[in-house]
């Protein structure tokens, strides 16, 4: 453990586990520190979806049947907040695997690939002479922080949190359903809209079931969390029990800060890279957490920059996109109007797709289809 690391990783999640696998994929001979402050298996709040970009992202960090002994589930169904359903098959698979399996399988193969894994909380960070140390202990050239949404490494480079409006809650358990139980349902909920409940079928006779909500609307409601949160989502999925019951934030892309300083690089939630459609952040914390790496081994010197413009070259667009449509998803109509039109197009419930669980944009048909939809809809609405 004794000398300079050439990148210290903090946080074994998704982000952690993929950029220590980049960079020892680019550069085997590279010294890489994995810090976690959590021994795994370790549980995470989460609703265990990962999509179709997500396992794309699994081949190119060189783990490409990581999550292959699980179904792939094809059949989505989304209903809107004002009760507009669509139910059709996506055009590319995802997975639902528990994050207790996922992230010790990512953090195994990181290991296999001499990733030295250490338990230990961060707390402290000092940068100095082309170097960064950890707690007066650990020293790297780079630092890639993938401590999740409560990020303490984004705190001390003096980082903003993220805003509450852009930060979600959300709780989920776990339910007995059929076995044969093969549909990903998303329901959004008016009421404390934006909100959405979802069932995940594993496809072992469990499914990970959940509800969330945008924090500042739980807060209006003046109740606990804990008691807004659980009876939500007793009362909107009441033929399913949940137990281990467990909740965290989500921030959300549109409160991302400037992904990193100096020397150190946020990925994954503690970059809020979670899209604010879906909640979907496993595909780009494992892309964002590849794309640090790769700076921190091709331009160690100064990896911000290369980091920023990957990023963006990767998301940019997608970003901006997401941006403006959680705007909109402010108003029910439009999204009542999106799924309106999913339902009867299947090439817009693929935009969609692409859209929540990947790096997808609108293009500008489909967003004048959506328009149209939204101000046909209100019209009808208003004559009644
Ligand atoms: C209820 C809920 C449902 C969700 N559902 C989905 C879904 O179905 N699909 C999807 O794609 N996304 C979902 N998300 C989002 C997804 O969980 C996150 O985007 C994803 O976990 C981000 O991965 P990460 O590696 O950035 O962070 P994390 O997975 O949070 O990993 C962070 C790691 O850092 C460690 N750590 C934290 N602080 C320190 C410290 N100071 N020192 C050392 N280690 C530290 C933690 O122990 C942890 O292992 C959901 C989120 C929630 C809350």
């Amino acid at each position: 453990m004794a000398g300079t690391w050439d990148v210290i990783i903090v946080g074994g999640g998704p982000a952690g586990s993929a950029a220590a696998l980049r960079v020892k994929q680019l550069r085997p001979q590279a010294r890489v520190l994995l810090l976690d402050r959590a021994d795994f298996p370790r549980d995470k709040a989460c609703g265990d979806g990962i999509a179709a970009h997500g396992v794309d992202e699994l081949a190119l960090l060189g783990v490409p049947g990581l999550v292959a002994d699980y179904r792939p589930i094809q059949r989505l169904a989304v209903i809107s907040p004002g009760g507009a359903r669509v139910a059709a098959t996506a055009a590319r698979p995802n997975h639902v695997v528990p994050r207790k399996v996922f992230d010790a399988r990512l953090v195994r193969a990181a290991e296999e690939r001499g990733v030295h894994l250490t338990r230990h909380p961060v707390r402290a960070l000092s940068a100095h002479d082309g170097h960064v140390t950890v707690d007066g202990r650990f020293t790297a050239r780079v630092v890639i922080a993938a401590d999740g949404a409560n990020s303490t490494v984004r705190r001390l480079i003096g980082a903003a949190a993220t805003p509450e409006r852009h930060t979600a809650i959300a709780v989920r358990g776990y339910a007995d359903v059929p076995e044969d139980d093969d549909v990903q349902l998303i329901a959004m909920q008016r009421d404390g809209w934006p909100a959405y409940t979802w069932s995940f079928p594993v496809g072992d006779g469990t499914a990970n079931i959940g509800f969330g909500m945008l924090l500042p609307r739980l807060r209006a409601t003046g109740r606990p969390g804990r008691q807004v949160l659980h009876g939500r989502l007793a009362e909107l999925l009441p033929h399913l029990r949940a137990r281990d019951l467990r909740a965290h934030h989500l921030p959300l892309s549109p409160g991302r800060p400037v992904p990193g300083a100096g020397r150190v690089l946020l990925a994954g939630d503690a970059a809020s890279l979670i899209n604010p459609l879906t909640g979907e952040g496993i595909y780009y914390a494992l892309l964002s957490g590849r794309l640090a790496g790769e700076a921190a081994v091709q331009a160690a010197a100064d990896p911000l920059p290369a980091y920023r413009r990957a990023l963006r070259a990767a998301l940019g667009r997608h970003l901006l996109t997401t941006d403006v449509l959680a705007r909109l998803a402010q108003f029910p109509g439009f999204i009542d109007a999106a799924i309106d039109v999913a339902a009867r197009r299947s090439e817009v419930f693929d935009l969609l797709v692409e859209v929540g669980l990947g790096a997808g944009t609108v293009p500008p048909p489909l967003a004048r289809a959506v328009a149209t939809r939204w101000f046909l809809n209100a019209r009808r609405t208003r004559r009644r």
